[in-house]
């Protein structure tokens, strides 16, 4: 028989009273969580919601949680896989942060649909890129995880055949190209600064003249939270990294924290996730969240150890970030019905 999931919760995460409750400390990794591009992405769909009422479609997760996309979901957005989903009529579409390949715009322009684009400008910047280098006649190698929807984005700017994909040092160690003095590289925005600056290194060595981004394309987002836990790393028992098992950068977070000297670390969505019985004992742990994870989901963790735990928040901020992006025109100049 099904255990009922409250149940369930309960007998695996007994709460310890007040008085019994060990001391333990949770350094609380700054920057973390929602990036300009995220909150650029949810700010569209709420304003289109805004201007046009419900529903709006939105192609796709619009950033990978599902806290934020079941709350637009209870606000009238209604997420689809395909354009050819949404029936008939003139109600807008929005693309995800992620970025879509160019067939897709093309696609919505010849059903005539009212598209609001979410991609990210740095995501953006990349498209851009590929564009440029291709237009040289340049032969393009993405660095960047296979099925992602950033990936099949930026593969999307340019015919089939122009870009290659490869993960890891070992591909571009066995990667055969046409013309070895005719190429550029860009990556995708969210992997691990440190992995990827081993790939580059293999392209750079095995191709002295590959052409690359002037600032590179890991985006400033990805860098700071994979720096904050760096700087935590070495002082924490267990890393909790707040985001979902789609989160490239989530993901990457919890390899930083293991690769930075952190003996154990986790991806968590929500507070119900958490595993008592393998959460104890514990006196300094770390808290993060990837850049689509929201700060209530954050709190929720930390509550939750509040009732097993004497907590004692210590916040440890590498740096400020000031980055935001305006909305696209069609929705900044009006005002809401
Ligand atoms: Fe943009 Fe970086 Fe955020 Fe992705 S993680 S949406 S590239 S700011």
């Amino acid at each position: 028989m099904d255990v009922p999931r409250q149940l369930d919760f309960a007998a695996r995460n007994p709460q310890v009273p007040a008085m019994d409750r060990p001391k333990l400390t949770i350094l609380l990794a700054a920057p973390r969580g929602f990036c300009a591009g995220v909150v650029r992405a949810i700010d569209i769909v709420e304003r289109a919601l805004a201007l046009y009422g419900a529903p709006v479609y939105v192609r796709h997760e619009i950033v990978h949680n599902k806290f934020v996309v079941d709350d637009l979901k209870a606000k009238g957005a209604i997420f689809i896989d395909e354009l050819d989903e949404i029936p008939p009529g003139e109600r807008p579409v929005v693309f995800s942060a992620h970025g879509v390949p160019k067939s897709v715009p093309a696609d919505a322009a010849q059903r005539r649909m009212f598209a609001i684009d979410a991609t990210c400008p740095l995501v953006t910047k990349v498209h851009m890129e590929a564009q440029r280098h291709h237009a040289e006649g340049l032969e393009i190698i993405l660095i960047g995880h296979r099925g992602h929807p950033e990936v099949i984005g930026t593969m999307g700017q340019l015919p089939p055949g122009a870009i290659t994909l490869i993960e890891t040092a070992d591909e571009a160690e066995a990667l055969a190209v046409r013309d070895p003095e005719k190429l550029a590289y860009v990556t995708q925005t969210t992997l691990s600064v440190d992995d990827t600056r081993d790939v580059i290194a293999a392209l750079k060595r095995r191709f002295p003249e590959i052409k690359g981004p002037f600032k590179e394309d890991i985006c400033y987002a990805t860098t700071n939270r994979q720096d904050a836990v760096k700087s935590i790393a070495d002082r924490i028992e267990l890393l909790l990294v707040v985001g979902a098992p789609n989160s490239s950068n989530s993901k990457r977070l919890v390899e930083v924290g293991l690769k930075s000297g952190c003996p154990r670390a986790l991806l968590v969505q929500r507070a119900s996730d958490l595993d008592w019985s393998m959460l104890q004992g514990l006196s300094v742990i770390g808290l993060t969240a990837g850049a689509s994870a929201p700060e209530v989901l954050v709190n929720e963790i930390a509550d939750a150890f509040r009732a097993h735990y004497d907590v004692t928040v210590e916040k440890v901020t590498l740096r400020d970030e000031n980055v935001s992006f305006k909305l696209p025109r069609e929705l900044r100049d009006q005002p809401a019905a």
